[in-house]
């Protein structure tokens, strides 16, 4: 995220002539809305590619590093953390590629793309977590990947509508009839 540099804006008092209106008047929060979907599905895939990017490495370091012996890759405590880690990625990837769908289908993907974006930011925290915990205390230096990786990761769960506002979006939807 150190590429993306993050600057607060304010506005106050401004004139903004009518030839520069966007869309229509009264529709902002409508077009916030939509464009704030495909925000979700974006950073859903986002936090996807942190995750496999941080599996990869988990994948690489655990069939090189050996301990007591043997790589830690022939420890089951190690194969089990990997399995759940590739599940957990693959299911975010399905629910990101059904919003996506949607969405290219021209198609209402308020809920699905906020249930894709929660799941992917948390299932990015836990891989990324995993990752490090794999790589031991090289995971918490900045030689191995998987300690970007994790810090990156990390705020998939608070832009674009935190894991708490993705939750409120989830459930008015389920509520509102
Ligand atoms: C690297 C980075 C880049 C960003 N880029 C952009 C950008 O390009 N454009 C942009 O507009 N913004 C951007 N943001 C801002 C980002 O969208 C906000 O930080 C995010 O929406 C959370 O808002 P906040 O920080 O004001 O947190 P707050 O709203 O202060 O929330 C604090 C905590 O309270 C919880 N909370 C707040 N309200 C409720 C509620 N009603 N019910 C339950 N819990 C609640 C939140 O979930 C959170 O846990 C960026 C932020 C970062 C860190």
């Amino acid at each position: 995220m150190r590429a993306s540099d993050t600057r607060e804006i304010s506005l106050q008092d401004v004139e903004v002539p009518k030839m520069n209106l966007v869309g229509n008047e009264r529709e902002g929060f409508r077009m916030a809305v939509v464009i704030l979907n495909s925000g979700r599905i974006g950073v859903s895939f986002q936090a996807i590619g942190i995750a496999q990017a941080a599996l990869n490495e988990a994948i690489k370091y655990s069939k090189e590093r050996k301990q007591f012996g043997q790589v830690i890759a022939n420890f089951q405590a190690i194969q089990f953390k990997l399995a759940d880690m590739a599940t957990r990625i693959d299911a975010g990837r399905l629910l990101g590629y059904r919003a996506a769908q949607l969405k290219d289908e021209g198609k209402p993907c308020h809920r699905e793309s906020s249930m894709a974006k929660l799941f992917c930011s948390q299932m990015a925290n836990f891989v990324c977590n995993e990752a490090v915990q794999i790589h031991g205390g090289y995971g918490y230096i900045k030689e191995y990947a998987v300690e970007r990786y994790f810090r990156d990761a990390r705020v998939t769960e608070l832009y674009e509508g935190t894991t708490e506002a993705q939750k409120m979006v989830i459930s008015r939807d389920l509520l509102k009839d």
